[in-house]
């Protein structure tokens, strides 16, 4: 039946190529699987659905194959969606092998080869999604653009699915959008509809899953780099998110400055010229309120791993409603943001949304439309695509002008753990790391054989660069003189100082022969290999704070502590309020968090009771009541001011309520000097970086009741080790780390953040160091 269904087809479609002329047969749309038409108001779906639905299009389609790739951090099964034309399916595997050729020009040194292989390959386009949980049309649009593509009839998608192998992952979180659509579920009718949920979306990392893109810490990172990014070499990607429902209708490239250097031109230049294409399509096909070069710019490489991997990123930002609630967004009420203004056309926003209803279907309609943009301006230019990735690599591997020859690490007198945490990232980076096969002298320090060195002269050498050096942020302002211009995200990411491995970078080619890549073991996280002597903090009964307003540092520390084996429990506002804490616990951990959230948590008309009002007065009091009858508070980052008030501290945040233009730093590393002698600080050098990131720093007020461990260099020239930092007068000479007496207990403040998304190795100890103290 298929074969005769194949003939009659290609009477009418003789010029497509085979795969597209077959139509396929009863493709299910994505309502027959879900029972609802995406973008129905109110509707939202958990993850089951999802998959069954990619698994019922694999089962009609011959142009869908879906890959299991492995399991999220709650178990669900993680998938991406293959979806080219059926003979490229069916060659799918000699695609890859193309990709892997072109991808290594050492592989293929000679260009008239690599045209050959360019003119017999495909372009590989990898569109994720709903990495946000929140941001829930990015789990309905990709069925409704798997159904597009797998059952159109129309010439365009027949050129795509020609020239194009989609790698659709449809959500980066599953366990979120199960979470996300629960809650939804459980709310719908009452105050909190449309609310978000009072936890975070990710098990660890919350909102923050979309920054791990250079540390690799997350099960779900590491399978989309490890079996996507690193097995099938994609030269464009797509990435669906949301932001607030008050400016444009939907963001896409170019970015705004800074971009982060160590980017190959080619690939901004092709996010500046794909972005435009997919608003120039917008426009004609009537989308208003379509930004471009606004509010994003492109410095993190957190974000955009596919900056450091050859790809273009496109990053498209469609404006939110209530989660599938409608909003109605008043043209007035339009909000200015950083290179738009929502109710003025300019160059790049040519058409203002008049303002009105928003609704999930319209999220689902831009997103639906600007993948479509994105997927048809790739499949007109494949070969261009490929050639352009391919010259961004042969660049690479010949080596920039002005780049270090190479980075060497060396072995003496380095953390072995930390040493190998950096090569496992490098391992899922894909940058190849080899050892020295004699020793050298370089000034004059002497290396052993071994030692490892990173040669800036393969693939993937700028995000080696990127991640080895330290940042300078360009000084950024308003206008003149005035407030910072605020980066998108944080500004630092040298992963030397966050792990506290020493490099050195190596102007010229090194006198000895280097090995072959090679295959480091793996870091074994234990307590014995980072704190001093016997210390057991394991021993310690430890409470971790948990608000119902998700605050991502909070699952950071449950990281680290599930990582590194230390036991803890998770405790509330209410097991809070309880108070007698002091029979459960020895030391009681409030993450960052803003201290307001802390205090006064959801609000109470919004939120079902048992979420609202935060740990109040009487949680306050209940903590202060621990700490008098000798229990340890350790309250991190932001948790100060709160600690700091609700304990009537001697100590004052010198930072607090200060002008950005008297003190801004948006996340940098900052040198911390530690006092040898405090316990506080055993096993950590007497110099280290910390992460600097809305934190506090401290004046002490009574001296008799306080120890300062660690403080800011007094030369303010000192303080910044990466990234960007105004004001540093401010902080020089500052406390940083000091423990407060009270009562027959302690409380200990962190002004920085000591587990910074649990790659700050050099700082962990700290934190290791308070909970070990803690024993009574
Ligand atoms: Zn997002």
């Amino acid at each position: 039946m298929r074969r005769a269904l194949l003939v009659l087809m290609g009477l009418a479609y003789a010029a497509g190529p085979l795969a597209a002329q077959r139509k396929p047969a009863r493709v299910p749309a994505p309502s027959a699987v879900l029972g609802f038409v995406p973008g129905t108001d109110r509707k939202l779906t958990d993850w089951e659905p999802i998959v069954a639905y990619f698994r019922a299009l694999e089962a009609a389609s011959d142009r869908v194959v879906v890959h299991e790739i492995g399991h999220t951090t709650g178990g669900a099964p993680f998938i991406v969606v293959f979806i080219s034309s059926r003979a490229n399916l069916a060659r799918l595997h000699a695609l890859g092998d193309i990709q892997r050729r072109l991808a290594d020009p050492r592989l293929v040194p000679d260009s008239a080869a690599a045209e050959r292989l360019i003119r017999r390959g495909k372009v590989f386009a990898l569109v994720t999604s709903d990495i946000h949980s929140t941001e829930v049309g990015g789990s309905l649009s990709p069925l409704d653009i798997a159904y597009r593509l797998a059952s159109d009839a129309s010439p365009e998608v027949a050129a795509i699915l020609s020239n194009t192998v989609v790698m659709l992952v449809p959500s980066l979180n599953p366990d979120g959008v199960s979470i996300v659509a629960h809650w939804y579920a459980q709310t719908l009718g009452t105050n909190a509809e449309g609310t978000s949920p009072p936890e975070l979306y990710n098990r660890y990392t919350g909102h923050d899953d979309n920054r791990d893109w250079y540390a690799f810490t997350q099960v779900e990172t590491r399978l989309v780099v490890d079996s996507l990014y690193d097995v099938w070499h994609p030269q464009v990607t797509l990435d669906l998110h949301q932001q607030g429902t008050s400016g444009s209708r939907i963001f896409i490239p170019p970015y705004l400055d800074p971009i982060e250097p160590n980017v190959d031109p080619l690939l901004v230049q092709g996010d500046n010229a794909l972005g435009l294409a997919m608003a120039w399509r917008l426009t004609a096909e009537g989308f208003s309120g379509v930004a471009v070069n606004s509010l994003y710019d492109a410095w993190s490489p957190s974000r955009a791993f596919q900056h450091y991997h050859g790809a273009a990123r496109i990053l498209t930002e469609t404006a939110s409603a209530r989660l599938a609630s409608p909003v109605t967004v008043p043209f007035d009420s339009l909000r200015e943001g950083e290179g738009v203004d929502p109710r003025a056309a300019s160059w790049n926003f040519v058409t203002p949304w008049p303002g009105g209803a928003w609704t999930i279907g319209d999220i689902v309609r831009y997103q639906t439309a600007s993948t479509m943009a994105f997927l048809d301006q790739v499949s007109h230019n494949r070969a261009r695509w490929m050639r352009d990735a391919r010259a961004v690599a042969a660049r690479a591997v010949h080596g920039w002008p002005g780049w270090p020859y190479a980075f060497v690490i060396p072995s003496a007198g380095q953390n072995p753990v930390a040493v190998a945490t950096l090569l496992e990232i490098f391992r899922h980076a894909q940058v190849e790391v080899r050892a020295a096969l004699a020793p050298f002298t370089l000034g004059h320090e002497h290396f052993f054989p071994g030692t490892y060195v990173v040669p800036l002269r393969q693939p993937y050498a700028a995000f080696a660069k990127a991640m080895l050096e330290r940042q300078v942020y360009p000084d950024l302002r308003q206008y003149p003189g005035g407030p910072p211009r605020r980066p998108y995200d944080v500004t630092a990411e040298t992963l030397p100082l966050l792990l506290g491995v020493r490099v050195l970078a190596v102007a010229d080619t090194l006198p000895i022969a280097l090995s072959a890549p090679v295959a480091a073991s793996p870091p074994v996280y234990h307590l014995a290999n980072v704190t001093a002597g016997d210390a057991k903090p394991g021993a310690v009964r430890t409470a971790v704070y948990r608000s119902f307003v998700p605050a991502p540092d909070e699952g950071w520390t449950r990281w680290v502590f599930d990582t590194w084996g230390v036991s803890y429990e998770s405790v509330g506002d209410s097991a809070i309020r309880a108070g007698d804490l002091g029979a459960r616990f020895d030391a009681l951990i409030l993450p960052s968090q803003d201290p307001r959230a802390i205090l006064s948590g959801l609000p109470a008309g919004t939120y079902p009771a048992r979420y609202a009002g935060g740990l109040g007065a009487p949680g306050a009091q209940a903590l202060a009541a621990f700490v008098d009858s000798g229990g340890t508070l350790i309250a991190l980052n932001e948790a100060c001011d709160f600690a700091i008030g609700a304990l009537d501290l001697p100590v004052t945040d010198v930072l607090d309520e200060l002008a950005p233009t008297d003190f801004y730093a948006p996340g940098s590393l900052l040198r911390l000097q530690l006092d040898p002698g405090d316990p506080l600080t055993a096993g950590v050098p007497a110099q280290t970086a910390a992460w600097f990131e809305s934190g506090p720093a401290f004046d002490v007020a009574d001296p008799s009741r306080v120890r300062v461990a660690a403080r800011f260099p007094t030369d303010p020239a000192d303080v910044l080790l990466s990234g960007w930092l105004l004001g540093a007068p401010r902080l020089a000479g500052k406390a940083a780390l000091l423990e407060v007496r009270r009562g027959r207990g302690r409380v200990i403040l962190f002004g920085f953040r000591p587990q910074y998304r649990g790659q700050s190795l050099a700082t962990l100890p700290l934190l290791f160091n308070a909970l070990q103290s803690a024993q009574r």
